[in-house]
């Protein structure tokens, strides 16, 4: 590679990938340019690959869970130097329309998207304020796990748990099993539920109390033995299914919430008897990316180790191999899939 040049998994219109070079970017005087160790794979990615996400612009450069050192800093960025490690959020709010100015800036209506600088490259530049400080004791492979943990973080959050609380996290996948560590580090116990063993394996490993294969056992006898006579105080359903969301809602103890955490797509719709949420005075809410606020309680988690990040890591492939990377997510092959860009 010739000197002042970086390479970007560029992806020129949906289902391509090509590594092309480009010149390392200058960063502007309020902006952090980070060589970026690694950059995960997340089924949001994968679904903009694909094209199916009408939202997603091309041509582009994905990727948008990153860790990583500080190359250079800006002549005006005061709280950064080169060399030390950090995590960016890949996307910047504007910080004063009605979503950002309410603590929503997760759903802010002029946020700015990575396009052409995203995390699948050499460097990624975001802004000073987007950008968070690790400790030299966190691992830069645990670290890039920060923004999905902070979109799971704002779900668990929603469902007030108390200690003692029984939840349901329906799916063992890398966002249930983040699911699953931070209900319990908020004193919860949780259940588990996914056909695939392994995964069922893994959450045993990671601390859930109880763990299901729905196709082999019946879950609704489960929570019966369970919390005899009342039912899950919370649940989340981490993955995109309408079917499961019906079969959960009956299933809840009164007072209790259900937090929507995944999109379902093909569109689709949910049929509920009304009368199950009003005589049980349940909760159904929904979560969708995350704050800065989530972010630093990623982080936290992270860094206190109350969540476990690195064994969730299954595939670890280098920067040219996003391709591949991107099919074994599309195919639920393993759990997180990595990509090893610059971290040793
Ligand atoms: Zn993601
Ligand atoms: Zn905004």
């Amino acid at each position: 590679m010739a000197d002042g040049e970086m390479r970007v998994m560029w992806c020129e219109k949906p289902n391509q990938v090509e590594v092309r070079r480009v010149p390392i970017y200058e960063p502007g005087e309020n902006e952090v340019l980070i060589r970026v160790a690694y950059a995960a794979v997340c089924p949001w990615d994968v679904r903009a690959y694909t094209g199916l996400s009408s939202s997603v612009a091309f041509p582009r450069v994905l990727g948008h869970e990153v860790s990583g050192t500080v190359a250079s800093v800006g002549s005006k960025v005061k709280n950064f130097t080169v060399g030390q490690p950090v995590c960016p959020d890949m996307i910047v709010k504007c910080g004063t329309c009605k979503a950002c100015r309410s603590g929503r800036s997760n759903r802010c209506r002029r946020l700015t998207f990575m396009q052409f600088r995203g995390g699948y490259a050499d460097y990624v530049c975001v802004p000073e304020q987007n950008v968070f400080p690790l400790k030299e004791s966190t691992t830069l492979k645990a670290a890039a796990f920060m923004e999905p943990l902070a979109c799971v973080t704002r779900g668990q959050t929603l469902l007030e748990l108390f200690p003692g609380s029984i939840e349901l996290v329906a799916g063992a996948g890398p966002i249930g099993l983040m699911h699953m560590q931070v209900a319990k580090a908020f004193g919860a116990q949780v259940l588990i539920s996914d056909p695939i063993p392994e995964r069922l394996e893994m959450a045993k490993e990671l601390g859930a109390d109880w763990v299901i294969n729905p196709e082999k056992e019946d879950l609704g006898k489960r929570i019966q033995q369970i919390s005899p006579g009342w039912g899950l105080d919370a649940a989340v359903v981490t993955v995109g299914s309408a079917r499961l969301i019906e079969q959960t809602v009956p299933m809840l103890a009164p007072g209790g919430k259900l937090n929507i955490f995944a999109g379902v797509y093909p569109k689709d719709e949910i049929r509920l008897d009304p009368n199950l949420i009003h005589y049980g005075e349940f909760s159904i809410t929904g979560s969708a990316d995350s704050t800065h606020l989530d972010m630093f309680h990623a982080l936290t988690f992270i860094e206190s180790g109350q969540v476990r990040t690195e064994p969730l890591i299954s595939h670890l492939l280098p920067l040219e191999s996003l391709g591949e990377g991107i099919e074994l997510v599309k195919n639920h092959t393993g759990l997180k899939v990595m990509i090893q860009v610059n971290g040793g």
